[in-house]
């Protein structure tokens, strides 16, 4: 895990609630603006990891990454 920044968390199921639009809209949109982001994905297979960051095209919020576990 030491090669991912500090700020990289787990995805948790919990943190998802609400009706499939409302997690649709939480994966896809922009927190801030609304505009649809733009989904990066790093995958880095030594540590089975893939690493995910999201941008705003729109204002440049750039505050959600994750890190998925690949099984
Ligand atoms: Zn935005």
């Amino acid at each position: 895990m030491s090669t991912f920044d500090s700020d990289y968390k787990f995805e948790t199921y919990e943190e998802f609630y609400g009706d499939i639009q409302q997690v649709q809209q939480l994966i896809d949109a922009c927190q801030i603006c609304g505009s649809r982001l733009m989904i990066n994905h790093l995958t880095d297979y030594t540590n089975l990891l893939v690493q995910e960051s999201a941008i705003c095209p729109e204002c440049g919020n750039k505050n959600r990454k994750k890190v998925h576990v690949l099984n």
